[in-house]
């Protein structure tokens, strides 16, 4: 894709300037024909965001299917036509990740989130007529979305809700907020302009802990999904309402004796260096048998990624992972210098000098070096030597913290592969293939940004986000037989 940079940074400046100094977004309030009409989804009160939801929403659901799908299709165009422009301001604001990923990002959500295609009805046909079972919608959902991929959470969420015939409001992580604002109202302004109906997706436009506590809280909010790490996992799954959580990962790669190590290599390069390892699929620690490790070693070094000694490994620690917390809580997290940079950052980090071409940093590491237990997000990976394949399954499972998010294996022994997919227990399991693969993105299967893990609901669709409801025919309108 060919990026002209200099036009890029001139709109972005112009949307910033447009949006407010601090970037708050605040919304000219053009009320028109009264109600939320006019807002485009941008509100810094979590009630009148709710209330115009709870608005568009009606109107919601008076519309047909089709209305539906047209609505998402503006939200497609949007995310496909104009992902040049908004994954560079999405870069610029949250200055993680890579531009070229997340302008690849914004276009792939747009053209494979789940949309009304997966919407779906049962029918049970017997003796006494026919039950039919439809999906409904909740109402307006209470939307949480990660710094990680703001706008493209965003897109995703709302095409799946949406289908399902359900509104959102959402409170967008503080660092991605104006690109979320900015998103959110070409979304709704298209939408308005072609159906009438205004605010869908509706957006908290200085979002902050409280903002998303009363949206939690809210009586007009029927549902929630939280995109994010532990902290807001565990503070959705506290509240009163159901919530559908995407959770945090820590996904493991094995790689056994019977693996072929270049394809290997290059998979663990193309999944851990995307968007410079924010993806909570991408790999994030390595275990490898005694037996193929140093050539395994190799391969990743003939396939681009450049080997840390142990020196440098020990410097790159010491400056890219804190410890935070006190007591029980005391923990390790990534630095925030580091997370999501280049690989040229990290590198420059410990004063190494490499090409700025170069995708992923390596090396090797025992079991208890930070960078395994430690969500990274930043392209640096630990290869640990096992004695054999159940002592790499051992140590993967250990370091996935029992999250059940993501794991890979690259092996050509199927009961190796058995072994370890019962063991790890994850939502994603990936055999020979790069870790975006388990989401359709090399492999089969449909696309998510929002795999819901410990509340078990997996990648997300439209079906996700509804009720179910019968309604039965009694002794009547089954066409066969008596
Ligand atoms: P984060 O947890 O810091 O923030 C996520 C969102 O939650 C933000 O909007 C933030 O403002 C909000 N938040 C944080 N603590 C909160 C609390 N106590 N109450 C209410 N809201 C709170 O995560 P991040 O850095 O933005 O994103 C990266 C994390 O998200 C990683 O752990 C990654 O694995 C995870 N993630 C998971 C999925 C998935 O599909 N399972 C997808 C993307 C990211």
């Amino acid at each position: 894709m060919q990026v002209d940079e200099t036009l890029i940074r001139n709109v972005v400046q112009q949307v910033i300037t447009r949006l407010g100094a601090n970037g708050s977004a605040a919304p000219a309030a053009t009320v028109v024909g009264g109600g939320h009409r006019g807002r485009h989804g941008l509100f810094s009160c979590v009630d009148e965001a709710v209330a115009a939801a709870n608005e568009a929403f009606d109107r919601l659901s008076e519309r047909t299917l089709e209305d539906r799908r047209r609505i998402i299709a503006h939200i497609r165009r949007i995310s496909i036509d104009q992902c040049v422009e908004l994954g560079t301001m999405e870069m610029e604001e949250t200055q993680i990740g890579r531009l070229a990923h997340k302008i690849e990002k914004l276009k792939t959500l747009g053209e494979r989130s789940p949309g009304v295609e997966f919407m779906r009805s049962e029918v049970f046909s017997g003796d006494h007529g026919l039950a039919v079972i439809e999906h409904a919608p909740f109402g307006v959902i209470g939307t949480i979305t990660p710094v990680t991929h703001s706008l493209p959470t965003i897109t995703g969420n709302a095409v799946s809700m949406i289908a399902g015939g359900n509104t959102l409001v959402i409170n967008p992580h503080p660092n991605g907020r104006r690109v979320a604002a900015e998103g959110v109202r070409r979304f709704n302004e298209a939408i308005h302009r072609d159906l009438g109906i205004d605010n869908l997706i509706c957006l908290i436009t200085e979002p902050t802990l409280e903002t998303a506590e009363a949206i939690f809280k809210h009586r007009g909010v029927a549902l929630l999904c939280v995109t994010g790490g532990p902290g807001v996992a565990r503070a959705a799954m506290q509240q009163a309402k159901r919530a559908i959580v995407a959770g945090p990962g820590n996904p493991p790669v094995v790689v056994d004796e019977t693996a072929e190590l270049d394809r290997a290599a290059r998979c663990i390069i193309q999944g851990a260096a995307y968007d410079n390892n924010l993806l909570c699929i991408a790999e994030k620690q390595v275990f490898v048998v005694e037996q193929v490790f140093d050539a395994m070693m190799a391969a990743m070094e003939l396939a681009g990624a450049v080997r840390l000694n142990a020196s440098e490994i020990d410097a790159l620690t010491k400056v890219a992972i804190d410890t935070v917390g006190e007591g029980q809580k005391k923990h390790q997290v990534p630095h925030r210098d580091f997370l999501g940079k280049d690989a040229a950052v990290l590198a420059r980090g410990i004063g190494k000098g490499i090409p700025s071409n170069v995708e992923l940093l390596f090396g090797e590491t025992d079991e208890s070096n930070p960078f395994v237990p430690v969500e990274q997000m930043m392209p640096f990976i630990p290869f640990v030597r096992a004695r054999d394949v159940d002592h790499a399954i051992d140590m993967a499972y250990r370091s996935e913290h029992g999250f059940r998010h993501t794991a890979m294996i690259h092996s050509n022994n199927v009961r190796h592969m058995t072994r370890m997919g019962k063991r790890m227990d994850t939502t994603l399991f990936v055999k020979n293939g790069a870790s975006m693969a388990g989401l359709g993105l090399g492999g089969e299967g449909y696309l998510s940004f929002s795999i819901a893990t410990p509340t078990g609901e997996g990648p997300t669709t439209p079906l996700t986000f509804t009720r179910e409801r019968r309604c039965s025919m009694i002794d009547d309108l089954r066409i066969l037989g008596k």
